[in-house]
């Protein structure tokens, strides 16, 4: 029986955080020493978790991501990954991660039942990437890519969020990469999930190609995330990075990638893979919607950019049987909000992107 929420969405996409906990900390995402994490007895076991989404698949979903925090830090993950793979009724299994674990975990993965993969990775350059991801190495990054290539999971999307002045340039370069090989790139907007609300200035992402761009970023980040103020300010839209695919490469045609969601997706002539944009702040996507969140210490999130959510974690741990859970879940379904509000002015404060598993 399908999950229908009062806007008349089927509800049928359950991504889950396996972990709060991350080896990176991008600049758009949490501080550099990290956001406070929750104390391990909070975060879901691996087989609280298998029941949960088994509970879920049972009242409709056949679509699930697991994501984090980085999911490839969990110790445990393949046997989630196992567990989660073997309960009938999903369609669909895949995984986001940073990628710099990839290397290593591809093929365990996908022996326990993986399908396929994203991987975030927003330059190509090694300076650049020490500065935005602040951790990690593109090298090893990229030999992750090729482990999942090899490892068979397919298809394999790369996931970059587009930064006015910080790696815009670069849109054309990561367009190049689908001229050579199937792979699947989609730019996503910079998102307002718990900025750093005090709005620090000076830093002018608009002055940034001029050749101190990184020494710029880290004294405007100086340690923290990056601003309010600075996030709107990086703000690219996908017609400025299409326009600048196109100048160099040429025109894109409309393409269909099945496993895309919602980006809208383009191909270059001759390319072998395709480029997508995901517009969640500008377009509105809400209307299509069909998403719940479970975050790694048990709540169900209805919403990205609202922060209420239901606690099941306590309940489970008190004995909720699997009827009481599932009236728990059929209860977030019938208060996800219609849309975000984000240009009315609503705040998303309670988790950061890495606690809520984004
Ligand atoms: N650690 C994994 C990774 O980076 O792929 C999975 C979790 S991460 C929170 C999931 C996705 O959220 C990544 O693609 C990341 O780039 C994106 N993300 C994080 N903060 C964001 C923000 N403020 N705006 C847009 N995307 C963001
Ligand atoms: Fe970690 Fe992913 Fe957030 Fe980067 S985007 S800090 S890799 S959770």
């Amino acid at each position: 029986m399908p999950l229908i929420d009062p806007f008349d969405r089927t509800i049928d996409y359950l991504r889950v955080s396996v972990t709060d906990r991350c080896n990176f900390r991008c600049v758009y995402c949490m501080p550099e020493n990290g956001f406070p994490v929750a104390p391990s007895e909070e975060l879901l076991t691996a087989e609280e978790i298998v029941r949960l989404v088994r509970i879920a698949v049972d009242c409709g979903i056949t679509k699930v991501r697991l994501t984090g925090g980085e999911p490839l830090v969990r110790k445990d993950l393949v046997s989630i990954v196992a567990g989660v793979g073997s309960i009938p009724g999903i369609r669909d299994l895949s995984l986001t991660t940073n990628g710099f674990l990839l290397n290593d975990l591809a093929k365990p993965l996908a022996d326990a039942g993986l399908t396929r993969v994203n991987i975030s990775l927003d330059t190509l350059r090694h300076d650049r990437f020490r500065e935005l991801a602040r951790r990690g190495d593109l090298d090893r990054v990229l030999a992750g890519i090729e482990a999942a290539k090899a490892a068979g999971l397919n298809p394999i999307k790369i996931n970059c969020v587009a930064m006015k002045g910080l790696n815009d340039d670069e849109a054309a370069d990561f367009a190049e990469w689908t001229l050579r090989e199937e792979i699947h790139f989609r730019f996503i907007e910079i998102m307002p999930i718990r900025w750093n609300l005090d709005e620090t200035d000076g830093f002018d992402p608009l002055s940034v190609h001029q050749g101190s761009e990184l020494l710029q970023l880290r004294q405007a980040t100086n340690g923290t995330m990056l601003s309010d103020l600075q996030m709107r300010r990086m703000f690219v839209s996908a017609e400025e990075l299409r326009a600048s695919i196109e100048a160099v490469h040429g025109p894109m045609a409309p393409a269909e990638l099945t496993t895309n969601g919602p980006a809208r997706t383009y191909k270059l002539a001759g390319a072998l893979g395709t480029i997508g944009f995901i517009s969640q702040i500008s377009k509105d996507l809400c209307e299509k919607c069909n998403r719940l969140r479970l975050t790694a210490d048990g709540f169900i999130r209805p919403c990205l950019m609202s922060d209420g959510e239901l606690d099941f974690r306590t309940p489970m741990r008190a004995g909720a049987s699997d009827s009481d859970l599932a009236a728990l879940l059929a209860h977030v379904v019938a208060h996800k909000p219609e849309r975000h509000y984000l240009a009315e002015g609503q705040k998303v404060l309670g988790r950061g992107m890495s606690q809520i598993g984004g």
